[in-house]
Formats: C-alpha cells, sequence, structure tokens
C-alpha cells in the first residue's frame, strides 16, 4: 500500500470518500493486489457534481484570460514539482516502468504550459464593412464539458480531457478510468491547488456506462470528449447526438509502418522496436503493421527479433525495466486470443507469443510475420506488445494495404526519397503521419484521427478551439 494514496471523488473542492458509496478494488497489475478501494460517485454525487460545474463555468469563463494562464502555468508547476510522487502511483496503478510514468506526467505539464499560453491567443476577427457598420466574431467557450479518460495514460490523457477546456474557459467534470484513479486525481488536485475554482475542475468514478448516461442525459453539458474503443465511442457518440452536444473523439488506431528499400534499417529498427513495445504495446498511435519491402524483409524481420528479445520485461518499479506487464487481464486476454487466430491462418509466431509468470499480467514481446489479412489481428486493433511484420511488393500495395481498415489515427514511412514522401503524406488516410521517425505527438501540434478513429483534435491550438464556439455580432 505504501506510496499509494487513498482514493477519492473530488467534487466542488470537497473529497468524497468511500463512506456510505459503492467501492470497487484499483490492483496492481504486476502483483494482482489490491492497492485501495474506490468510491463511486452516487446519483446525488453527480448531480452536484453538474450543478457546481454549471456555477464554476460561469465563473471560470468570466476571469480574465492572464488570470487563467497565470492558474494554469503555477498547475503545470505543481505537477513538474509532484511528478516523482504521481509516477510512484501510475506505475502501481497501470505497470508501465516508472521512468516513463515520470515522463508521461511532465509531458502532461507541458502540454498545460502550452495551453495556459493559448488563453491569451483566443482572438476573434473583425470583418471588413463600411463604416457605420461592424462584423465581429468572437469566440465563447462552450460551457461545461464531460471528459472520459482511459487508463495506458494516465495522467497525460486526463490533462488532455481537463486541459484545452480550461483554457477556454469551460469548467469540467473527468472520470479517469477507475482502473488508474490516483493519477487523474492528482491532476485535478494540482488545478485546484493552483486556484481553479472548485467547480471548474471536478473528478468523479463509477460504472463507466452509468456515469456517462448521467452526465449526458443533463443538459449543462455541452461537451463530450472521450478517449477509448471505437465501439464505446459510437456509443457515446449517439447519447450526446440526443442533446446535439459538440464531441470529441479519440478512439482505437491500427498503425501501419510502411519501409521501402531505400529507409535507412538500422535507425528504423531501433525507433520503431523501442516504440511498438512502448508501455507494453497499449498506445492508440502504436506501431502494428509492419509492411516491408520485399528486398528488405528479411533483413528488417530478423534485425526486429533480435530487438524483442531483448526487452527487459518486469515491475516497472524496478531499476533498468523497459517493459511492465499489460495494464488488465483482460488486456493478456486479448491478446493471447489475436496471437492464436494468427497462428490458426498460417501466420508465423517467430518471438514470444506467451504470458510470463503466474502473478500479474505480463506477457512477452512478440513478433509474428506473413500473417494474412484474414486474421482476427490485422483487423483489430491488438493493444499489446504484438508487432506484425509482412512482406509487400511496392509502394502502391504498401499503401493500399495501409488504407485498407476503416481506422486512421497515426501511420509511419520510412524512405529517404523526398518525392515519395510528398507523395504518402497527400495518400495515408491518417490523423497523423511520422516519416523518417517514431513520435506523432508534441504539444503544440494537433493530435486526432480520422475514419473509425475518431473526429475533432486534442493538444495544439486545435485542442483549445474545439471547446470554445463562434458568436458573430452584426451592428448596423
Ligand atoms: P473500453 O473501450 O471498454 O474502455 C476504454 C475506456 O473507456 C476505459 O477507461 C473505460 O473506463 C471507458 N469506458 C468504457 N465504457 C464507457 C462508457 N459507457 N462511458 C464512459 N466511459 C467508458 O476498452 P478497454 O477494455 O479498456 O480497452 C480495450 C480497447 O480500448 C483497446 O483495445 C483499444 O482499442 C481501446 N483503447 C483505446 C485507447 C486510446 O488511447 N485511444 C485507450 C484505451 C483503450
Amino acid at each position: 500500500m505504501s506510496d499509494y494514496p487513498t482514493l477519492h471523488l473530488l467534487i466542488d473542492g470537497e473529497k468524497l470518500s468511500v463512506e456510505g458509496r459503492n467501492t470497487e478494488e484499483v490492483i496492481n497489475p504486476a502483483t494482482g493486489e489490491t492497492l485501495a478501494s474506490l468510491p463511486h460517485a452516487s446519483s446525488a454525487d453527480l448531480d452536484r457534481a453538474l450543478d457546481a460545474a454549471k456555477r464554476g463555468f460561469r465563473e471560470w469563463r468570466t476571469t480574465p484570460a492572464d488570470k487563467r494562464a497565470a492558474v494554469l502555468t503555477k498547475a503545470a508547476g505543481l505537477i513538474k514539482e509532484r511528478a516523482g510522487e504521481i509516477a510512484q502511483a501510475l506505475t502501481r496503478e497501470q505497470g508501465k516502468p516508472v521512468g516513463e510514468a515520470k515522463g508521461e506526467t511532465i509531458y502532461a505539464a507541458m502540454l498545460l504550459e502550452f495551453y495556459a499560453g493559448e488563453c491569451k491567443r483566443l482572438y476573434g476577427r473583425t470583418l471588413v464593412r463600411p463604416e457605420g457598420s461592424r462584423v465581429e466574431i468572437q469566440y465563447h467557450p462552450v460551457g461545461p464539458v464531460a471528459g472520459f479518460a482511459p487508463w495506458n495514460f494516465p495522467t497525460l490523457n486526463v490533462m488532455r480531457k481537463i486541459g484545452g477546456a480550461l483554457a477556454a474557459g469551460c469548467s469540467v467534470i473527468v472520470k479517469p478510468s477507475e482502473e488508474t484513479p490516483a493519477s487523474g486525481i492528482a491532476i485535478v488536485q494540482a488545478m485546484l491547488d493552483a486556484g481553479v475554482p472548485a467547480g471548474a475542475a471536478q473528478c468523479v468514478f463509477g460504472v463507466p456506462s452509468e456515469v456517462s448516461e448521467h452526465l449526458l442525459a443533463s443538459p449543462i453539458i455541452r461537451k463530450l470528449t472521450f478517449t477509448g474503443s471505437t465501439a464505446v465511442g459510437k456509443h457515446l457518440a449517439k447519447l450526446a447526438a440526443d442533446d446535439l452536444k459538440i464531441t470529441t473523439m479519440e478512439l482505437g488506431g491500427h498503425g501501419p509502418v510502411l519501409i521501402f528499400s531505400d529507409a535507412d534499417v538500422d535507425k528504423a529498427l531501433d525507433t520503431m522496436a523501442a516504440n511498438k513495445f512502448r508501455n507494453g504495446g497499449q498506445v492508440c498511435v502504436s506501431p502494428t503493421r509492419f509492411l516491408i519491402e520485399d528486398d528488405l524483409f528479411e533483413r528488417f524481420r530478423d534485425g526486429f527479433v533480435e530487438r524483442a528479445e531483448k526487452i527487459k520485461v518486469g515491475n516497472g518499479l524496478e531499476d533498468g525495466v523497459q517493459m511492465g506487464p499489460m495494464a488488465n487481464a483482460r488486456g493478456v486476454d486479448g491478446i493471447q486470443n489475436k496471437i492464436a487466430d494468427a497462428v490458426e491462418h498460417g501466420g508465423k509466431l517467430l518471438s514470444g507469443g506467451e504470458r510470463i509468470g503466474n502473478q500479474g499480467y505480463f506477457h512477452q514481446p512478440t513478433v509474428l510475420s506473413e500473417v494474412p489479412t484474414e486474421a482476427e489481428i490485422m483487423n483489430e486493433e491488438p493493444f499489446g506488445p504484438v508487432a506484425i511484420i509482412n512482406p509487400m511488393s511496392g509502394e502502391d500495395a504498401m499503401l493500399e494495404e495501409a488504407n485498407r481498415l476503416p481506422y486512421g489515427l497515426a501511420a509511419y514511412a520510412w524512405t529517404q526519397d523526398p518525392a515519395r514522401r510528398r507523395r504518402l503524406a497527400a495518400e495515408v488516410e491518417a490523423g497523423m503521419l511520422a516519416i523518417n521517425g517514431g513520435s506523432v505527438s508534441a504539444v503544440d501540434a494537433p493530435f486526432g484521427g480520422v475514419k473509425w478513429s475518431g473526429y475533432g483534435s486534442e493538444d495544439g491550438r486545435e485542442g483549445v478551439m474545439a471547446c470554445m464556439v463562434p458568436k458573430t455580432i452584426h451592428e448596423g
């Protein structure tokens, strides 16, 4: 239990504990042990949060932009100061190596710093009109926001739900994942400690479908922002549509990686193998389908297997560990089923493929090759430490395969040819494309997908504007 905090709701600035509430246990995925009990918000708690969000919105939207910027900058500073402590809890509840947990938390603070700066740049514009008349376009915060964040990046995802909303002047009720609650509570607490009004940043937990139905049924909530699976995203978008709430949906992906014969192969291998197994592959922008031009196939495949086999798997609190356990038992079951299905369809299991030990949710880094498109894993996001390495013949076939699925979040390509890079930028159906690199995220760049990977952006200027609506003033 050490280094893991007591859990509570944060409603109207008050910490509401487990007493008198339904609870669930939070599990350490490295050991299977119970870390703490998490209180669920009752229906009355949620109504109280809605009421506070309405008041909090009035107060926060009329707070001058430079004051909002100062408060959010202060919150970012607090998160940085507390990052070591937050990371200890994050690793205990989610599993990733503690260094990565700290890096994620500092990145969340950097995103908030960027958003704080944007508070001062929420400009409108004035249109050209004859003297005596005037048309002005103003941007206003949309209203109270409901944000539902998943467990794979427990601090960053919560920041993505609340940072842009607060910068825009909205109030926000966030429901972090019940599997990783301490990280989310810490982020919201830093906002309150820095001076965000009690009703403007609140944190609730419960049965996810019950919380979302309750909050989305309320006319007080004007925007929904969700990160998670496409299936749940479609369901929540329908609920939001009943009240025409605006929505941001950051959903699943199935990242294609196009490796052309003119690629810097060693750099591509070093970058993409590390990227694949980061956070046990439980990353929406994880590279998954490696499409390798024929003449490079064997070299890339063997180099990838060599790197996968060197990855040190273990408890994320231990030194030198590069990959922790999967975050939950259903994740392990899911990839075990997908690996078995891939092999049944004729795919080759080159490395890994098994659970590790019988304590916690550890799984080997796994490499499959020559997996036919009929296999489930070629169509559904594995969300685990599995790479699929397939040979391909030529750019047209690689592009066709890259765009085959209904998903379009992140894509990766490695080539030295500038003309080809331009063609890929035009043709790859994805919200983000990394060329000769592994990163698709930066605090000042929009992050989001197309097709079934969702719509709307987080991060960058777009992340704030997604929480604002235009109002046009016509003066005669
Ligand atoms: P899931 O879709 O059931 O849950 C994802 C998150 O959504 C969880 O935090 C959960 O608490 C929340 N959620 C679920 N139902 C909800 C509802 N009705 N209302 C509000 N919130 C709800 O999936 P999972 O089993 O946790 O993860 C499996 C799949 O989800 C993965 O394979 C992946 O495709 C997707 N996923 C994507 C991301 C991402 O970053 N885009 C993150 C986590 C999970």
